[in-house]
Order: C-alpha cells, then sequence, then structure tokens
C-alpha cells in the first residue's frame, strides 16, 4: 500500500530526521509506531502521509513513485487515499461538528447536500450522532478526538495516519479512541499509529520502533520483510 526505500529527511539546518528509513505498509495492517521523542516518529509519518517530501529516497504510495508527482497530482492522490489525525484534534473553532467534518470533504468534488450527508454519516460511525450541532469547545477531549477521526474517515480513505491522537486525552478517553481505531482497522481501513503510551502499543499486532531517525526494530509483523536490494 505504502513503502519508504532508504529514505533520510534532513531539515534545514541539518538535523537528520530520518537517516535510511525502508518501512512498508500493507492493506490491512494495524501497526503503531512507537520510540523516544525526536527520533524521528512524526516525520516518518508524514513523509508516508504524502505531507512532507524526503531528502533522498523513495516513497511509493499505491503504486505512485510520489516523487514523480506534481503538487497537483499528489494532493490528489492523498485526499482519495489518506486520512490524518493529530494530537490536538486541528478543529475549527466556532464551528458545529457536522461542518468540521463536512469541510474535510471540500475538495472530494460532492456537492454541499452530500458532503453533510457524509459527514452526518461518518459523525454517527464514530458514535456522535447525538453531538452533530455542538462546537468544539461544547465537547470534550476524547469527542473532540473522535469529530476529526470522523473528518479523517469521511471520504472513505483505505489509509489512516494518527500522530499520538490519545497523546492529549486521559486513559478512558484515550482507550476510547483506540478502541474506535481498531473498529475502523476491524472494517477494513489500514491504520498507523504514533504512540509513546506502551500499554497501547503492546496491544497493537506490529510495532515500529524509531531511534535515531532509524527504524530499530520492526516486530510483530505477519508477513516476513523481504530484503530489498537498492
Ligand atoms: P518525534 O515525532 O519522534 O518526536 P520528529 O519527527 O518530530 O520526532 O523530529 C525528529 C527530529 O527532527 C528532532 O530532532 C526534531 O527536533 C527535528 N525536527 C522536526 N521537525 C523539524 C523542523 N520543521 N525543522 C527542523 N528540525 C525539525
Ligand atoms: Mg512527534
Amino acid at each position: 500500500m505504502i513503502s519508504l526505500t532508504n529514505v533520510s529527511r534532513v531539515y534545514a539546518g541539518g538535523v537528520v530526521a530520518l537517516d535510511g528509513v525502508d518501512l512498508e505498509v500493507e492493506e490491512g495492517e494495524l501497526v503503531a509506531i512507537v520510540g523516544p521523542s525526536g527520533s524521528g516518529k512524526s516525520t516518518v509519518l508524514n513523509v508516508l502521509g504524502t505531507l512532507d517530501r524526503p531528502t533522498s529516497g523513495t516513497v511509493r504510495l499505491a503504486g505512485y513513485d510520489v516523487g514523480r508527482l506534481s503538487d497537483a497530482r499528489l494532493s490528489a492522490l492523498r485526499a482519495s487515499r489518506i486520512g490524518f489525525v493529530f494530537q490536538h484534534f486541528h478543529l475549527a473553532g466556532g464551528t458545529p461538528a457536522w461542518r468540521n467534518v463536512a469541510d474535510g470533504l471540500l475538495y472530494s468534488g460532492h456537492r454541499a447536500a452530500e458532503r453533510r450527508r457524509r459527514a452526518v454519516a461518518a459523525l454517527e460511525r464514530v458514535g456522535l450522532g447525538h453531538r452533530m450541532d455542538h462546537e468544539p469547545h461544547e465537547l470534550s477531549g476524547g469527542e473532540r478526538q473522535r469529530v476529526a477521526i470522523a473528518r479523517a474517515v469521511a471520504g472513505d480513505p483505505p489509509l489512516l495516519l494518527a500522530d499520538e491522537p490519545t497523546g492529549a486525552l486521559d486513559t478512558v478517553a484515550g482507550a476510547g479512541v483506540m478502541s474506535l481505531l481498531r473498529e475502523l482497522h476491524a472494517g477494513g481501513t489500514t491504520v498507523v499509529v504514533i504512540t509513546h503510551d506502551r500499554d497501547i502499543a503492546a496491544g497493537l499486532p506490529r510495532r515500529v520502533r524509531m531511534r535515531d531517525g532509524r527504524v530499530e526494530d520492526d516486530s510483530g509483523r505477519e508477513t516476513p520483510v523481504v530484503a530489498k536490494v537498492g
């Protein structure tokens, strides 16, 4: 579904955030990315999600070499294939939940009425059918993250990427968000989730451990990783 081959990312100023990363995620996987702060987790997720381009190396998404796509083609591919969830929700304040979700479909090509219908369906899917008209400040942290997840999945992307989605939540709300991600996975969505919560990571089938911009360990993978040449 998506693969990184010998990917490095050097930020301006010379910080080597990723240093020769090989990583392949197959359709149907549920993967945890773990590792200490600053080890490159967010950078690897942003590169996987094609929000960031590597300094060197190859990213393949759905059969495309991402480096060969124009920004416009890449945006279209990303919009149809990938949903994103972040630690701090990134919801628009003063805007009801349904509209936060519907606005995530602005570039989907659907008309306003269809965007709204899909937003309502996505909110029902995450258990927030009774909170459609609530604005973010009227929702708990866990509910806000559910709205963000509804927005991420409203367009039915096959891949969901989540950067510490439970990082700003208490244990109970975090567990609720994780069980929602598991449900989406069980429903067929491929999920990659960054977490620094050991208990959460331990409960997931595959764990990729980052350290100093490298993949230090990749355990629990169901299909063996075949060494790649070149
Ligand atoms: P993690 O998510 O594991 O905490 P990051 O991927 O955010 O790690 O960061 C990896 C390294 O890259 C860190 O040393 C961080 O300081 C650095 N870094 C991240 N983003 C930037 C940026 N925009 N500019 C410069 N350095 C960055
Ligand atoms: Mg991070």
